[in-house]
């Protein structure tokens, strides 16, 4: 495969974007080799500066559900510009665009448009903060929400009290207030909130995780955290910005049919524009400014063209509950076709998936959470995904990650990821 142009694009990147890029798992650092250059995608199909074809798996992270450059979301793009790019002032399309993810999303009855998933979780825990009159968070090892401060916390061995700064520039007084728990450990979660009592406004959590690769809530879980929660007077977020309108139009809540008080959402409710919202229970969003006293702003927030492009992509998914049979047969039929190469090459890795997302870890046990997950053979994964990469197949550079299958993917493109999968899993092993 040549890929000089992007050899030569990376070259200049790094002398003026830092690591070369805009988001660093782009970067490739954690599977080896140097990042494509994305020019265009079409469908299921994404084209490097080198002219390479890819089936792509990414769909920038989960928002290009009807596969990429959709007509009607190209067309409601088109179709908005003409009236100017931003005013920031409201606009009809933002009511209806309220409308629409009240209508969908079970718990969610008034809601805030913000423009990346980060703010969406920023936002929601200082809501929380505001309406509990606390200061302390819980997360889970494992599950990310965006950059903001309080997020950048990892459990330290063992340490399942207090977080520790995972960056430099978060201050030890952020992580204090952001307390980790173990992804499908209730027990952890409750020794937390007996530990901090009257302390914790929120717990945070992707309701299926993820950001680990896919880790699916075990059974009796979600409900434990909801009980907890109503128990100690704390708000729990569903962060929905993967799942959300992907495992079902109503989100993972609706598919798994747990409410939280809280959901912060993005990516998807754009179409591919830069989107996020965060919503919930009137009685809380009514603590958001202008109505309440918690400050929230943005000047693009609720951008006419985001707008327009969201409006387009959730109104089809409202009205096209095939979408959803379509997305999950397919990736039924690749999870089928990975056990059986599994069986050919004798190995037991584990396969998590739900709804269309899917991960393939290269770890013979069970994947629940964190600590689990980091047992992957993550230098395995390295080599599948450049051999994959060979083969036309564009994965998520991490084992880390889920897929997200798209509508555009049918059954040549499935039959190739199956094929380029066996090929590659027999050369390495
Ligand atoms: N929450 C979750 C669950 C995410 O997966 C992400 C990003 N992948 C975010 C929040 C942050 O979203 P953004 O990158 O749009 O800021």
């Amino acid at each position: 495969m040549i890929t000089e142009r992007s050899k030569h694009l990376f070259e200049e990147a790094k002398k003026f974007i830092p690591g070369g890029v805009n988001s660093p798992v782009r970067a490739f650092k954690a599977v080896g080799g140097d990042p494509l250059f994305i020019q265009r995608a079409e469908g299921a199909y994404v084209f490097d500066e080198d002219g390479n074809r890819f089936i792509e798996l990414i769909n920038s992270w989960g928002p290009m559900i009807l596969g990429h450059a959709h007509p009607i979301i190209e067309n409601a793009v088109r179709g908005a510009i003409h009236d100017s790019l931003s005013f920031g002032a409201p606009t009809e399309k933002e009511v209806q665009m309220a409308g629409l993810i009240t209508g969908m999303v079970p718990s969610v009855e008034k809601v805030r448009m913000v423009n990346s998933g980060t703010e969406a979780t920023m936002s929601a825990i200082r809501v929380a903060r505001g309406f509990t009159a606390r200061n302390k968070i819980i997360k889970f090892d494992g599950c990310y929400h965006g950059h903001g401060d309080s997020f950048l916390i990892a459990a330290g061995s063992g340490a399942m009290t207090m977080g520790t700064p995972d960056s430099p520039g978060v201050t030890p007084g952020t992580a204090a207030d952001t307390l980790i728990a173990a992804f499908n450990d209730l027990e952890s979660v409750s020794r937390l909130v007996a530990e901090n009592p009257e302390q914790v406004a929120a717990i945070i959590v992707e309701p299926v995780a993820g950001n680990m690769g896919c880790v699916l809530p075990a059974e009796g879980f979600l409900e434990g955290l909801r009980t907890i929660c109503d128990e100690a007077g704390i708000v729990l977020i569903f962060d929905e910005v993967m799942t959300g309108f992907r495992l079902a139009p109503g989100g993972a809540q609706e598919r798994l049919d747990v409410l939280p008080d809280m959901t912060t959402l993005g990516k998807i409710i754009g179409g591919g524009m830069p989107v996020g919202a965060y919503g919930g229970k009137k009685e809380i969003m009514d603590f958001v400014s202008p109505q309440g006293p918690v400050y929230q702003a943005g000047t693009l927030s609720g951008n006419p063209i985001a707008m327009a492009a969201g409006l387009a992509i959730l109104q089809y998914l409202r009205n096209h509950n095939e979408v959803y049979s379509k997305i999950e047969e397919t990736t039924a039929t690749i999870v089928s076709g990975y056990r059986e190469i599994l069986k050919e090459i004798g190995k037991d890795y584990t396969i998590n998936s739900i709804g269309s997302m899917v991960s393939l870890f290269f770890s013979e046990a069970p994947v629940t959470d964190m600590n689990s997950a980091k047992k992957c053979d993550t230098a395995l994964f390295g080599r599948y995904f450049r051999g994959m990469l060979e083969k036309g197949v564009y994965l998520a550079p991490s084992q880390f990650e889920s897929l997200f299958i798209s509508t555009a993917i049918n059954q040549a493109e499935t039959d190739h990821i199956l094929s380029a999968t066996r090929e590659v899993l027999k050369s390495i092993h």
